[in-house]
């Protein structure tokens, strides 16, 4: 079982839901960790979604601490480069800790479904 991790900031919330509709099948099979808001969004949507924190409340740190700890396989993070955000160094940390643990990261859409793609592909070799 692939282990995601979905974030978006507010302005890129709309991106990240039409994202997950968008290729429903790719993230089949995954289970899909999120920060607290970015997680209620994507559950509205009828996916099954274990929601940590909100993001300036602790969600990204939490992130962070499962990528340290191996329990993410993926991150998705599709982060508002036009923003100013309280827990920059939550977000720096984040992403920080997916290059200390040679965590695959896509900051948007585009990277992400390579990604996704990427890894649907090495699944289905390996079958
Ligand atoms: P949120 O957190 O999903 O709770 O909004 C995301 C973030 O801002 O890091």
């Amino acid at each position: 079982m692939i282990n995601i991790a979905l974030v978006a900031h507010d302005g890129k919330k709309p991106e990240m839901v039409s994202f997950i509709l968008n290729h429903k099948p790719l993230l089949q099979g995954m289970r899909i960790y999120a920060t607290g808001t970015t997680g209620s969004k994507i559950e509205s949507e009828g996916f099954i979604v274990e929601k940590l924190l909100s993001g300036p409340l602790g969600g990204d740190a939490q992130i962070a601490a499962m990528i340290a700890t191996e329990q993410i396989d993926l991150v998705i993070f599709f982060r508002d480069p036009m923003g100013k955000h309280p827990h920059e160094p939550d977000v720096q940390m984040l992403m920080r800790l997916c290059d200390v643990h040679n965590v695959p990261l896509a900051t948007n859409p585009k990277a992400a479904y390579y990604l996704l793609r990427g890894v649907k592909d090495i699944i289905e070799e390996q079958a």
